[in-house]
């Protein structure tokens, strides 16, 4: 079992990568009970019946059975173990594992039986097996003895919580004492640590609380609740125990811990041990299938459908468990039966590999192992009420046997581990966990025999194939973090050579000087290699902790282990050589990956080594020896044929061999020297160095050998870099990538410059910088002018190359000489080189910081050393709602820029070179880059500036600026210029500083002087070629280095003049005081270019801006919020415009006073062909891309059943809304014609690509959608523009006159309908019922005309349609009534989400929409109320009878649904909309419709204040109102009363009228102000002022801008006559009374409008609740991958098999399944795990969101990879829920699709 689990692995998820279907492998679940419920396969049955008649009646067994008696019984027997064994041998195989149960498998019936059967095999389990043990222990009532035995226990302060998969655990970075070291989560809110800098990450299941153990924290080890009370004795826990109790403990552990191992251990399929062979045997066999790592699911699945007959649902079930639990019972039945299904399993799974296990076992072996299972968890129970039983089972476990060494019985589980199936391994390693690892005094024990054993364990370990958590091996994290068991170990044991010998015995791939060879390795090699690796995690504990004290035996052991690893690195060093490819590429890449793991995995290790060897000098001294042996041994072979020559340069001469890297083997792989290199520079930091450096073990081997491997390492890159290797492929181009990178350089990059430096130190520098001429080839270039002119003449290749090594080289020299930031090599603290590191990277743009933490090397610790630091080189900028927080280096800290900073890459450096150029120009500063000062040198490097001064790097120098001069033909670049100008200014550094802190004439070091008058060139000194080049017009750019440089010449001269008078005024130049007026001349000058400059680049990036693509532009647009939209809306701004002041005349929306709109022209501009046209009735249809979607965002009722859609009756909404169509557009128009071509074009190029890659789209052309042409906006239907058509009714009728013609109106038409539809027959007999009198001009067979177009009724025809086909889900049929109810119902719905929305936000209901909705709801409010103009007269006519019956019930017409059933406004939104398909047949010409709309406005106004008057709860009543209260509240009152009167005590009483009032006030607003929108927008009136702003006081603006009086209940009471008997009818319906008695949902208002669940604060809160989630399908199983609901809070096991559900056919994950019921196919969830948001839309779409949660550096932490502490941020999550709101989603994941396209292949339905 891991320990809390540090290194996550494998199962988080990658993107690209949802749903691995072959993936069998499970993390090992620990607790599992040991059942092995059998599922009935069918087929034929078991044949073996007769045991089953005995064992179906074990009820007169537990009456005939006493436990006290069996036990008193088997005490009293000379022979325990005889007795106990009969006992066992007579029940074990007549309890458990009785086969399946005779019913039906997958049936209910069958699973309750199976059920029951579980619970009796169960219950006859605990009264006839485990009681008799526990009265055997506790002579006395097993309840009562425990509870006895726990009171007198002392328990260890040791927490030992054991981790459940999922479960948060907390780890100080403070006060850890490695990082594997966790708390649980109890213990962690108990601890100091939580004040600390912690880390939280969820385990893997296994491994245990550390709180308690003193040894793993630093600092505050116990948790309040584990604090050791009584100074915890040392006291033997069993000496606590009545000695009696102790007997009976070992007798009892004895027995049975060796029953268990005997049945778990032996490999036998038909034996029992002896004393256990039943009493009868049946021929009763189980064929048991075992897990491998090897098949998949699939192919498991596949099997065993074939060979067991079963369904696939029953195979997956199986497959499921297989993999779980390690193996199954697949049959059960007689021999041949089960021999049967294993022959064809096994023929089927041999065929690509080795075959799948099955065994055909007896059952009563079965049986057995399955009550060894719950007799080792019963101990395990037993062993947690008392320290002393637990001891004693701790000595049980391991006292040798009879066999002598490793034959205790511990021993014996161990050394099989590797034969166990999964399920056995995880019980008996729980038990070890429990005991021994929480008694110090045998965990001690247990780890000696462990250590012992290790080499055969990881021998075992290597040839199983199942994963490291389910072996035994991964205790050794238990063992090995205790630094005083891991030194025990290694003193006692030898266990650090153990492990690195065991290491290197696995690795045999060498070739023949012995090195590894991985190419050509084999994938069972490579998989061999992949298990090999937990070994350096071993060895990686072992050396977490440095000693702090040295005893000899650990030296003596340690540096044994030393030798051990040197042998592993002699094996590494120059592995995988590489040779130049010249003429033809490679042919194949050569494998270079092992090699790069394995020196990847070693970092660590290595690392380690050399701080244990830094904490003792006789250790390092002799480490030292060691190690330079070791290379020695390495070079032995080295200079074969490879010749002596000589060199000599600037009047030296040096001998050395010859060696072209460019020709001859060269590896990267050098580990040996540069451990060397490593601990050369600890020696460097000792006191030995200072005062007695002969003394040190310098000097056997030669400085020039010591270089050679580095440099030719370095040559090799440089030689990459200039493209010479080209043909070597890409595996040599990751190597020198991985060489360099942060995971690896420390040991690689970084120490190879350290042992150049530690060369140069030693040699003369002249030599060492022959030396590296001549290995990059460049040697002869400087040699001889003669060379350079051929040089120059030979072909451009060649010239680029050298050219590239050449700055190579000297950026090399900057190296060696500059980089002083590692302790040993410079005078620096740890400290400073992170600090130095963060300045870098800080200097190439502000980072988040993670970005800062991956660019830092870790230490085994998992430690950068970031946090020290940040604060003083950063300032923090805290992230907005988007993005993340950054840090920004404070600008002190630039003059510690260093622009060749050995860590930057070419690109990096090229960035950071123009971040630091612009900031100085902003600054008006010069943009010179000088070197910044370096720390002093130690002084065993101390010699190191010589370099700077030496003549051969002067004649290199004097070469580079001579071409310089010259300046023609292509042989000298600017870099090289710069590097030779970094250069020369490190040097006059150097001086200055000398001068500085020598203040003497002694000073050697005298560079000025060497440029000044030495002449290496014909052209003069350096420092004449300098002041040559500073006028050159081309160079421009390093003019103000040149200018610094020859200043600083200047003042060292002065300094050296001045030395005498002591004045050490620290001179730097270009900022003294000296600074002349001629240079502040200039720099005004140039402060002004540069001014003119930033304007002119302002321009340019103003105009780029504009030219911008429109779709990025409104792709911004999108992801803004509402809020964040100016607001600018099309009609409230005009309609001010046109001089009807809104605020002089009162604006009234309907009714007969309502003012309308001046005939207004509305011209728009098709995006597709740029043409302009005028919306009207008889043009060519134009359009808006449109949305439709199913919502359930305002649901108050989400168990809502959705009734089958053929039977659906969509024309009145229950208010609970559970179900709406929601239509958005994006506002982008469009000519009809124009999009139907698009719209083919866009189907025609997705079906030619569909044979390849089907479906690879963000839309589903299939179901209409599209992406809007201009903004990419997903769209699956258009919404036809229509034009206003004012008519203004003439006549006022009063509600009683328009009521009655409406009825007549009506009865016409009812009896017009039962004509048609009866036909001739009916008419025979016109019974006594006369032809009702049709009001006057009313003409039931007059056909309106169509005042459309035919495109715009196609269009009109169109949306429809897809309103149709969405909100139902039914295939689009324009014959269906319903068609017009659901182009009703979206207008309706959309404006009362939008309604919900402004409310929300608290934004004013008008004036604030962003265009693209008010161009939506203003063409889908017009398009509604023409949209029954493209439908049957008689269907629209029929609807509006129905409509009109819910207001006047009428008991003719059936099925009207009861006023609490009916949301009013959309009841209103319909009757609106139908009615006017009845005037229409009013030829009189006197329109009335505005009268009727108001009529109806009013009626249903009434009718909402009865319903909302039923409906408030009145429950608090406060203080009652004495006094008589307004007339508001007095005529609410007498509402009230009359519906009492109606329904009586179903109502309470309600004194309070002050209080209904409030209720109804409150209730009714929000059907108000969705009834302003709509009128607002069918009538094209201006919104009055009042509601143009946000705040108080909208009521009477409201209820004026409705014509309604502000006193609502007039409404009510002037038409009291009329109204009465309506409501007397609406109260009648039988639905009321019993929904108002608990017979329905009662839907209160107002509605509130939903919000997505409230998210703890802390993050671990819900991982913690994850954690204790258990998937719901498979027994209190975990899910591995828990998923929250946003929107109603539903925990759901995602991404599994085990919770796929179909939903239309088709399987998909419980995450899909849930949006079905939850949100009508969107979702949001939050993955726990992952710490992401998850957005579903439909089946096939979906994409991921950054959660709400952030880290306090501003940052998400997706994946939870980093682990910092999240918080919730309510903006970001406001944000979401926002989104969802306003229907984004779909919109969201479409954008998130077409910009990263491997969303697109994610298959979003498994999740
Ligand atoms: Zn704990
Ligand atoms: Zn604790
Ligand atoms: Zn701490
Ligand atoms: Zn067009
Ligand atoms: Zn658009
Ligand atoms: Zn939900
Ligand atoms: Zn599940």
């Amino acid at each position: 079992m891991r320990k809390g689990d540090v290194t996550r692995k494998g199962d988080v998820m990658r993107k690209g990568d949802v749903m691995r279907k072959g993936d069998v492998t499970g993390k090992g679940d620990v607790t599992r009970k040991g059942d092995m419920p059998s599922i009935q396969e069918g087929g034929k049955m078991a044949a073996a019946e007769p045991d089953t008649d005995q064992l179906s009646s074990p009820g007169s067994e537990f009456l005939n059975f006493s436990a006290k008696d069996t036990a008193s019984r088997w005490l009293a027997a000379a022979d325990l173990q005889q007795e106990v064994y009969r006992h066992l041998a007579a029940y074990v195989p007549r309890i458990l594992c009785l086969g399946p149960s005779s019913s039906g498998g997958s049936s209910r019936e069958g699973q309750r039986e199976e059920q029951r059967e579980e619970q009796r095999e169960e219950l006859a389990y605990q009264l006839l097996l485990l009681a008799p043990l526990e009265w055997l222990l506790l002579r006395e009532e097993p309840a009562a003895g425990l509870a006895q035995l726990q009171e007198n226990n002392r328990p260890s302060p040791l927490c030992g919580h054991v981790f459940k998969v999922g479960e948060p655990t907390y780890s100080c970075r403070e006060c850890a004492a490695d990082p594997t070291c966790v708390l649980c989560m109890q213990c962690f809110l108990g601890s100091v640590h939580k004040e600390h800098r912690y880390r939280m990450t969820t385990s893997g299941g296994g491994g245990f609380c550390d709180c308690g153990d003193a040894e793993a924290w630093k600092r505050g080890p116990y948790c309040q609740k584990h604090t050791p009370t009584d100074r915890h004795t040392e006291e033997d826990p069993v000496a606590q125990l009545p000695a009696d109790m102790v007997a009976r403990g070992y007798s009892i552990f004895s027995i049975i811990l060796k029953y268990a191992v005997d049945l778990l251990t032996c490999d036998q399929e038909e034996q029992l041990p002896a004393g256990l062979e039943p009493p009868e045997r049946g021929d009763t066999y189980y064929c048991m299938l075992f897990n491998d790592e090897v098949h998949t699911y699939e192919q498991v699945i596949y099997t065993l459908q074939k060979a067991v007959n079963c369904s696939q649902k029953e195979a997956v079930s199986f497959a499921t468990m297989v993999d779980r639990d390690g193996r199954k019972s697949v049959r059960y039945g007689d021999f041949q039966f089960c021999d049967q299904a294993k022959s064809v399993i096994v023929r089927n799974t041999s065929r690509q590999s080795k075959p799948l296990r099955v065994q055909v076992m007896h059952s009563s072996v079965v049986a057995h192992q399955c009550f060894a299972l719950k007799a080792l968890s019963w101990m395990g129970q037993i062993i947690q009420y008392s320290d002393g039983l637990r001891r004693i089972l701790c000595q049980v476990g391991l006292q040798n046997g009879p066999e002598g060494e490793n034959s205790s019985l511990v021993d014996r589980l161990m050394l099989n581990d590797s034969k166990m199936w999964k399920g056995a391994r995880n019980i008996y390693h729980q038990l070890l966990m429990n005991s021994l690892l929480m008694d110090l005094k045998y965990k001690k024990i247990f780890a000696i025999q462990f250590a012992k054993n290790y080499r055969r364990l990881q021998t075992d370990f290597m040839e199983d194939d199942h994963e490291r958590v389910v072996s035994v091996t991964s205790l050794s994290v238990q063992l090995f973090t205790v630094p005083t068991m891991a030194r025990m170990l290694m003193v006692e044991q030898n266990l650090m050579t153990t492990i690195i010998r065991t290491f290197v015995d696995h690795l045999r791939h060498r070739d023949l000087q012995g090195r590894f060879q991985f190419d050509r390795y084999t994938a069972q090699q490579a998989f061999k290699f992949g298990r090999v690796q937990s070994l350096i995690g071993d060895l990686k504990y072992v050396l977490i902790t440095r000693p702090s004290e040295w005893t000899n035996q650990l030296r003596l052991k340690f540096l044994e282990g030393l030798d051990a690893f040197l042998d592993l690195l002699k094996c590494m060093q120059g592995m995988d050589p590489v040779v130049r490819q010249v003429g033809q590429h490679i042919e194949m890449e050569p494998e270079w990956e092992a090699a790069f793991t394995l020196q990847m995995k070693l970092t660590h290790i290595i690392s380690m080594i050399q701080e244990w060897c830094s904490t003792d000098e006789h250790v390092l001294i002799d480490a030292y020896r060691k190690c330079l042996s070791a290379l020695s041994q390495c070079h032995c072979g080295l200079p074969d044929g490879e010749q002596p020559i000589s060199l000599s340069l600037a009047g030296h001469t040096v001998d050395t061999f010859r060696y072209q890297v460019s020709q001859d083997k060269v590896s990267i792989h050098l580990p040996v020297c540069r451990l060397l290199a490593g601990l050369h520079v600890l020696l460097s930091r000792t006191e030995l160095s200072s005062r007695v450096p002969e003394q040190l073990p310098l000097g056997e081997l030669s400085p020039p050998l010591l270089i050679e491997l580095p440099l030719r390492c370095l040559v090799l890159c440089a030689q990459v870099h200039a493209g010479m290797w080209r043909r070597n492929g890409f595996s040599l181009i990751n190597q020198i990538y991985y060489y360099h990178n942060v995971k690896c350089r420390v040991e690689m990059f970084d120490k190879d410059i350290i042992m150049l430096q530690a060369g140069a130190s030693m040699m003369d520098p002249n030599h060492f910088l022959m030396i590296v001429l001549s290995r990059f080839e460049l040697f002869n270039i400087f040699n001889s002018a003669d060379v350079r002119k051929r040089y120059r003449e030979a072909n451009k290749d060649v010239v680029q190359q050298n050219n590239t090594l050449i700055e190579e080289m000297l950026h090399l020299i900057i190296m060696v000489v500059g980089e002083r930031y590692v302790a040993g090599v410079g005078q620096v603290e740890p400290f400073d080189e992170v600090r130095r590191e963060i300045i870098h990277q800080l200097s190439i743009r502000p980072m988040a910081h993670s970005e800062l933490v991956k660019a830092l090397p870790e230490n085994g610790n998992k430690e950068t050393g970031l946090e020290g630091v940040i604060d003083i080189v950063a300032s923090f900028k805290k992230p907005g709602v988007t993005g993340r927080g950054l840090y920004e280096l404070r600008p002190e800290w630039n003059k510690n820029f260093n622009l060749y900073f050995h860590h930057y890459s070419r690109a990096d450096q090229s960035k950071a070179e123009e971040a630091q150029r612009k900031l100085r120009r902003q600054k008006g500063e010069d943009t010179a880059l000088p070197p910044p000062l370096p720390p002093p040198l130690c002084p065993l490097f101390g010699s190191l500036v010589n370099l700077l001064q030496c003549d051969v790097l002067l004649s290199v120098e004097g070469a580079v600026l001579q071409w310089a001069v010259e300046s023609s033909g292509g042989g000298w670049t600017e870099s090289m210029l710069q590097r030779v100008l970094h250069l020369v200014a490190m040097s006059l550094l150097e001086e200055q500083q000398q001068l500085e802190n020598n203040r003497d004439d002694d000073v050697t070091f005298n560079y000025t002087y060497k440029i000044t008058r030495e002449a290496p060139s014909p052209s003069g000194s350096v420092l004449a070629l300098l002041e040559t080049l500073q006028k050159a017009p081309q160079l421009e750019v390093h003019k103000d280095m040149i200018t610094w440089i020859i200043k600083m010449v200047a003042n060292i001269k002065t300094m050296r003049e001045q030395t005498a008078s002591t004045s050490t005024v620290s001179v730097c130049p270009g900022h003294g005081a000296e600074e002349t007026v001629r240079d502040r001349d200039k720099a005004e000058r140039k402060r002004k270019a540069e001014m003119a400059r930033l304007r002119r680049e302002k321009i340019m990036a103003q105009m780029s801006e504009m030219q911008k693509h429109f779709i990025n532009e409104n792709k911004e647009l999108f992801q803004q919020s509402l809020e964040e939209l100016e607001a600018s809306t099309s009609a409230a701004a005009e309609t001010s415009a046109t001089g009807l002041g809104p605020t002089c005349v009162t604006q009234v929306c309907v009714g007969p006073r309502r003012v309308g709109r001046a005939e207004h022209r509305q011209l728009v501009t098709c995006i597709l062909c740029q043409e302009e046209q005028e919306v009207r009735g008889h043009s060519r249809a134009m359009v808006l891309a449109a949305f439709v979607q199913r919502s359930t965002v305002l649901s108050k009722n989400r168990r809502h059943i959705v009734p089958d859609p053929e039977r659906q009756e969509p024309l009145f909404m229950h208010p609970d809304l559970s179900l709406g169509i929601h239509t958005a557009s994006c506002g982008h128009i469009m000519h009809a014609i124009c999009w139907q071509r698009y719209f083919e074009a866009v189907q025609l190029k997705e079906q030619r690509r569909q044979q390849r890659l089907r479906g690879h789209t963000s839309y589903d052309v299939e179901n209409g959608e599209f992406l809007c042409p201009l903004c990419e906006c997903l769209s699956n239907t258009v919404i036809p523009l229509l034009p206003h058509s004012p008519d203004h009714s003439v006549n006022h009728p009063t509600l009683e006159a328009w009521l009655n013609t409406t009825n007549q109106q009506i009865a016409t038409l009812h009896s017009a309908h039962r004509k048609q539809s009866d036909g001739t027959a009916e008419e025979a007999e016109p019974a006594g019922e006369a032809e009702p009198a049709a009001p006057e001009g009313f003409r039931v067979d007059f056909t309106p005309q169509s005042p459309f177009s035919s495109s715009i009724r196609e269009m009109i025809t169109t949306f429809s349609v897809s309103t149709y086909k969405v909100g139902l889900k039914l295939n689009p049929n324009e014959q269906d009534p319903r068609v017009p109810v659901l182009s009703w119902s979206t207008c309706a719905y959309t404006i009362q989400s939008i309604e919900r929305l402004l409310m929300e936000e608290e934004k004013p209901l008008f004036g604030s929409l962003p265009c693209r909705q008010d161009d939506c709801l203003s063409s889908l409010t017009r398009f509604s109320s023409a949209c029954w103009t493209v439908a049957p007269l008689k269907t629209v006519h029929t609807h509006f009878i129905r409509l009109f019956t819910a207001l006047f019930p009428d008991s003719q017409v059936e099925n009207t649904p009861c006023i609490l059933d009916t949301d009013m406004f959309h009841l209103l939104v319909y009757s609106v909309l139908s009615y006017s398909s009845v005037q229409s047949l009013d030829q009189s010409g006197c329109s009335v419709v505005d009268s009727a709309h108001l009529h109806l406005l009013h009626l249903v106004t009434v009718a909402h204040l009865v319903q909302i008057l039923l409906t408030s709860t009145t429950e608090e009543v406060c203080m009652d109102q004495d006094s008589e209260g307004s007339e508001e509240e007095i005529l609410t009152c007498q509402l009230y009363n009359t519906l009492r009167k109606h329904l009586g005590s179903v109502l309470p009483q309600v004194s309070s009228g002050w209080q209904l009032w409030r209720c109804v006030k409150a209730g009714i607003l929000p059907f108000l102000r969705a009834a302003a929108l709509f009128f607002h927008y069918l009538n094209s009136t201006a919104p009055p002022a009042d509601l143009l702003v946000a705040g108080p006081g909208h009521w009477e603006a409201l209820c004026s801008f409705l014509s309604l009086p502000s006193n609502l209940l007039q409404v009510h009471q002037n038409q009291h006559t009329l109204l009465e008997p309506l409501i007397y009818r609406w109260c009648c319906h039988p639905g009321v009374r019993q929904t108002l008695q608990g017979g329905g949902v009662i839907v209160r208002f107002p509605r509130e409008s939903n919000r997505l669940i409230e998210l703890p604060e802390d993050y671990s809160v819900l991982i913690n609740q994850a954690s204790s989630f258990t998937c719901p399908r498979s027994g209190g199983d975990k899910s591995r991958a828990p998923t929250l609901c946003l929107v109603c809070g539903s925990m759901l096991c995602s991404q599994s098999y085990c919770c796929q559900t179909e939903v239309e056919g088709e399987d998909v994950g419980a995450c899909t399944a849930h949006t079905f019921t939850c949100g009508a196919g969107v979702g949001l969830f939050l993955r726990v795990r992952e710490s992401q948001v998850l957005f579903v839309a439909g089946k096939t779409k979906g994409s991921f969101y950054p959660p709400p949660y952030l880290d306090d550096y501003g940052e998400t932490d997706q994946g939870l990879k980093r682990g910092n502490p999240l918080h919730l941020c309510q903006e970001r999550y406001r944000k979401i829920e926002r989104l969802w709101r306003q229907h984004g989603i779909a919109e969201v994941i479409g954008h998130a699709q077409e910009a990263n396209q491997t969303l697109v292949a994610i298959d979003w339905q498994h999740l």
